[in-house]
């Protein structure tokens, strides 16, 4: 479903991606942990392009994103992101934020979009607030917003970096029941985070990232219970 090959990532000298494969399948759920600065971030928005490889490959469902023949837009429409700031738009509604992308760029019916957003509000149970502005909702809900509002483009994988990193400790766990019902649901997710517990859980798969390496891998059991390397240990002594 998606594949990283070799990926390289600079900024001038400073060299951020080293050697990065990863190949995440349908339907998997992978969370990546480690480090400040050990390039979570970048390599999520290497995924997307919101930062141009220095080298190497990157394949979403066969299509090559670092193809300059690519269509950009086209594909980041198959990949829903969310980010630790929501940045929903101040000016609209709820409704109107999740609504607004479908509308434009794909084209949908106001009869169309707006019953999908209220069957995407559902789903973050939402449904009492589409007509309320962002700036009346909590930091929770603005993020459930923000998580209905990239399953508006109907995308086929979902990246999350550090979406709970941004609230107060009583919101998180709603925020991260929606995606673990979007896990259930079967949605291919790559999630940059610092909660171990919902890695334990939710994750098929577990990486951890170190100085734009993945020093390792492994199933949430391998990786937290019987940690290879020392780094590894290192760091999970550290969080968890
Ligand atoms: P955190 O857990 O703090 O979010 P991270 O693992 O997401 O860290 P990145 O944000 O990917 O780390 O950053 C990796 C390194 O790349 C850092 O040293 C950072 O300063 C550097 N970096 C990131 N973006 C840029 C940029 N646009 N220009 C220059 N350096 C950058
Ligand atoms: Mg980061």
């Amino acid at each position: 479903m998606i594949e990283v090959k070799s990926l390289k990532k600079s900024f001038g000298k400073l060299e951020v991606l080293k050697d990065i494969n990863i190949d995440v399948a349908p339907q998997e759920v992978v969370c990546v942990i480690g480090p400040s600065g050990s390039g979570k971030s970048t390599l999520l928005r290497c995924m997307n392009r919101l930062e141009e490889p220095t080298a190497g490959e990157i394949f979403i469902e066969e299509d090559n994103l670092t193809d300059t023949k690519t269509n950009i837009n086209q594909l980041r429409q198959r990949m829903g992101m969310v980010f630790q700031q929501f940045n929903l738009f101040p000016h609209k509604t709820v409704m109107e934020n999740i609504t607004m992308g479908p509308q434009r760029l794909k084209g949908k019916s106001k009869t169309e979009v707006k019953e999908l957003g209220s069957q995407l509000l559902e789903k973050v149970g939402l449904v009492d607030k589409a007509k309320v502005y962002p700036d009346n909702l909590s930091g929770g809900q603005k993020q459930r917003v923000a998580i209905a509002r990239a399953l508006a483009m109907e995308p086929s994988i979902m990246l999350f970096d550090e979406p709970t990193s941004a609230l107060d400790p009583e919101m998180v766990g709603e925020v991260l029941q929606v995606m673990k019902d979007l896990a259930e649901d079967g949605m291919t997710m790559v999630i940059v985070t610092h909660e171990m517990g919902f890695a334990k859980e939710v994750a098929d798969r577990v990486i951890f990232m170190d100085e734009g390496f993945i020093v390792e891998e492994g199933s949430p059991a391998e990786l937290f219970d019987n940690p290879q390397h020392e780094r590894t240990k290192s760091f999970l002594s550290k969080v968890l």
